[in-house]
């Protein structure tokens, strides 16, 4: 019991330095945003900071690649199937539905028509069109180099209006490589077994790295405050967009998917929540669901009770393709680019908007403002000028904070409601397996 006490604390204790760390950057960067620091005095301040960034990132190709290989080779076929198929409706499903929430917001506050003048009406120059962009996203799902894919950062080139996408992932092959292997039996096993180490591994890094983070998140954060442009630039109708996103992301994180968490399971989706606040903190102060991927895994299995097996196939699957934040906040930016060049959407173009933008959301990348990137699919698929994105750029980076938690949300809740559903094929396969001794655990 004691352990139990001690353990509590330390989990809470950390929580709140996080949290802590989060208010202390917002607050240093601001005040130090006033001493005009050099950019060499910048960089040395934000150095912490990068650090764990790249502390997080180095665990993403050991965990992901781990995780699925692990988790599917021990996995009964037919389990695994239902899983998959159910895992991937529900991402699909909660998704669209953030859309929908996103359109129905924008449409109403309406934050693109005002009085001001932005200035950026009717640029054009697009260099890519929406069907290059939907073969990009293909094309992206089967890199050929799977090292290179993993760790690829997306490199957008916004100015000179031209924007490439090229965040590839390689989640895919090992997703296949975890079937094969649990297909392959006793032959499969050694590799199997490596995974499994390196698995737990990860973990004990995290684990130990743990009392690092919320030193780090205040160098992250302040050190992005005193990156950004002077937001004394913003308008009115920036203003409202900001609002309207933030607004969606409310509505869907902390009233809609709790919902369908609990008609799936019955059970307090607050509670369960609750034991994602340290993954939420992460990801508000990395916007990257990815680098926070580690810690999520952690919460799960620590503080919410996920069945394993499950947690390793539902969350790397869950931070390569479901985001729920970035598709909403690509339909409300699509949908206001158009208002404020004064361009009618009709009902056809809304429905490809919500396509797009689920289609746009699925072949982001879990890192900082990958969203803004794949944004050129919906905008293009409507006919509006991707160099507009210039318009949201300013306030993104704050956006892109409170997308990635939702991201990391939207994951984590589907874990739960698919251990729920599945736990029954579980069971039964491991009475099965013990029945007859397969050579995979
Ligand atoms: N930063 C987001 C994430 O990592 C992706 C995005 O919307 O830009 O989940």
């Amino acid at each position: 019991a004691r352990e139990y006490v001690t353990d509590y604390c330390k989990r809470n204790g950390l929580l709140t330095l996080s949290v802590f760390a989060v208010v202390t950057g917002c607050v240093l960067g601001f005040v130090l945003r006033t001493f005009n620091l050099s950019t060499q005095a910048k960089i040395y301040f934000s150095f912490p900071g990068e650090l764990l960034m790249r502390m997080l990132k180095m665990l993403i190709l050991p965990l992901i690649t781990s995780s699925l290989m692990s988790g599917l080779s021990a996995m009964d076929t037919r389990a695994s199937g239902r899983l998959g198929v159910l895992t991937i409706t529900y991402y699909l499903w909660t998704t669209f539905i953030a859309v929908i929430v996103g359109i129905v917001l924008v449409l109403i506050i309406h934050p693109g028509t005002g009085q001001e003048k932005d200035g950026h009406h009717g640029s054009t120059g697009h260099v890519m069109t929406s069907a290059d962009a939907l073969l990009d996203l293909i094309r992206n799902m089967i890199p050929s180099n799977l090292i290179e894919a993993t760790f690829q950062q997306v490199r957008e080139e916004i100015q000179d209006k031209h924007i490439s996408l090229t965040n590839t992932n390689a989640s895919l092959f090992f997703l296949f490589l975890g079937l094969l292997l649990g297909k392959m039996g006793e032959r499969g096993l050694p590799l199997v077994s490596v995974c499994q180490c390196i698995n737990e591994c990860v973990m004990k890094i995290i684990n130990a790295a743990m009392w690092y983070f919320p030193f780090g998140i205040v160098f992250l954060v302040a050190g992005k405050i005193l990156d950004m442009h002077d937001p004394a630039h913003l308008g009115e109708k920036l203003g409202m967009y900001f609002i309207t996103v933030l607004a969606g992301l409310f509505v869907h994180g902390l009233i809609l998917l709790p919902l369908f968490y609990y008609f799936f399971t019955r059970k307090n989706p607050f509670a369960y929540i609750r034991g994602l606040l340290q993954a939420l903190v992460i990801a508000l102060a990395t916007s990257s669901s990815s680098a926070t991927l580690p810690i999520t895994m952690k919460c799960l299995l620590e503080n919410c009770g996920v069945d394993r097996q499950i947690a390793r196939f539902v969350l790397p699957v869950g931070a390569t393709i479901n985001m729920d934040g970035t598709a909403l906040y690509e339909a409300v930016a699509a949908i206001f680019i158009a208002q404020v060049n004064e361009h009618d959407l009709d009902f056809g173009q809304l429905v490809t908007i919500s396509i797009t933008a689920t289609a746009a959301s699925i072949g982001a990348a879990g890192i900082p403002q990958a969203g803004l990137v794949t944004m050129v699919i919906v905008l293009t698929s409507v006919g509006l000028p991707p160099a507009d994105i210039s318009l949201i750029v300013a306030i993104d980076w704050v956006l892109d904070r409170f997308r990635t938690m939702i991201n990391v949300l939207g994951d984590a809740l589907a874990a739960g409601i698919m251990a729920h559903l599945c736990k029954k094929d579980f069971e039964k396969a491991a009475a099965a397996t013990s029945a007859a001794p397969s050579p995979v655990n």
